[in-house]
């Protein structure tokens, strides 16, 4: 707070800070990439989100998990959720397999395929629970287990959850993964990202090098945006998911879908064990049509209130074919739609779902 004692943080653009007369550093900040008081005021309000002893943001959650990524060295082994958000697949595959990095996929959601998939070399183990688009389960004290015997870490990303409903951390994970630029954020109008560490060790002092030293950090309009999201975080998570829930329940019944895929539903295979480590799943889930790629795409065409768009995590109600979108990695079976639930009426966007997938 300045001397104006204003109650909205300021935004502070400086991406240089003065030395006093003797050559220090006494408001506490040298340079904007290595620090700022914006991404610092965000970096604390996200460790406590996530019960973690330090935070690092980033400029995207992909700048996060790549940052993750370059804390290894040629030769290490990591072991990646094969269903994982689809472009850090495709980074992996592009980016860190050609520098050396050995990466296994692996179905984690089987603990037996997780720890098959472990090798001498394994240093990190990145789940994505619930997964999108296809919403699997990881065990995420399971899978911490498994890691932690190999010494390797266990990452999770949690960016569909969020820390309202979730927090890995107290299952064992020793680093949180987050796209703020969904819910943390909120409003489809700031990307970031972050990285949220259970310890401030050895390992996370390599990802705040990484930070620094590579930049991909968000500026200080995208750390206040962010911030700024965080205060109405849980407000909106719960309206969210509460209404993801009854339109999932809804779905559920529908003669012309024949899979909705929300862990809070019963039916989903991994029901308790997200009830377990979750007070829910959250406001993504995923139905398959009845028909082909081209009724799934008609669907969508015929929605009113869902925009057609990809990402989720704001206030409006979004729509994607997630074949169309990922590439020949593609685990989303043809039929599949992705609905990521906003924050409008509830009853309004039933009506638009059923209006869209009348014959
Ligand atoms: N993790 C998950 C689960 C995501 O869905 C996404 C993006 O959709 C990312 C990470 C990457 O985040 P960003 O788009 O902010 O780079």
């Amino acid at each position: 707070m300045s001397e104006a004692r204003e109650i909205a943080e300021a935004i502070v653009l400086s991406t240089t800070f003065e030395r006093d007369q003797h050559g220090d550093y006494t408001g506490g900040f040298v340079y904007a990439r290595d620090d700022n008081p914006n991404r610092r005021a965000l970096e604390r309000a996200l460790a406590e989100l996530e019960g973690g002893a330090d935070a690092a943001a980033f400029a995207s959650g992909s700048a996060a998990a790549a940052a993750l990524f370059q804390t290894l060295r040629p030769g290490d082994h990591a072991v990646v959720a094969d269903d994982c958000y689809y472009s850090i697949r495709v980074m992996l595959d592009e980016i860190f397999v050609p520098w050396g990095l050995a990466v296994s996929y692996a179905d984690t959601s089987d603990l037996d395929a997780l720890r098959a998939a472990m090798r001498a070399e394994t240093r990190l183990v990145f789940i994505e629970t619930p997964s999108n688009p296809l919403m699997r389960i990881t065990d995420i004290a399971g899978a911490a287990a498994i890691a932690h015997e190999h010494g390797a870490v266990l990452a999770c990303d949690n960016t569909l959850a969020t820390p309202v409903l979730q927090r890995p951390i107290v299952h064992g994970a020793d680093v949180v993964a987050q796209s703020t630029t969904k819910y943390i954020a909120g409003h489809h109008d700031a990307m970031g990202g972050a990285l949220i560490a259970a310890r401030d060790d050895a390992a996370w002092s390599r990802v705040r090098s990484v930070q620094r030293l590579c930049g991909a950090v968000p500026s200080p309009f995208a750390a206040w945006l962010t911030l700024r999201g965080i205060s109405s975080l849980t407000v909106r998570v719960r309206a969210q998911h509460a209404s993801a829930v009854r339109i999932a329940r809804h779905l559920a019944g529908h003669p012309e879908v024949h899979d909705v895929l929300h862990p809070d539903l019963p039916a989903h295979p991994a029901h308790a064990t997200a009830a377990r480590q979750s007070e829910g799943s959250g406001a993504l889930f995923s139905i398959r049509v009845r028909g082909e790629a081209t009724r799934a795409l008609d669907v969508a065409a015929r929605l009113r209130r869902f925009r057609r768009a990809t990402s989720f995590g704001g206030h409006d109600s979004l729509v994607e074919h997630r074949a169309s979108i990922e590439g020949v990695h593609s685990l989303s079976p043809p039929d599949l739609l992705r609905l990521a639930i906003g924050l409008e009426d509830t009853d309004a966007l039933i009506a638009d779902l059923d209006a869209a997938l009348a014959r």
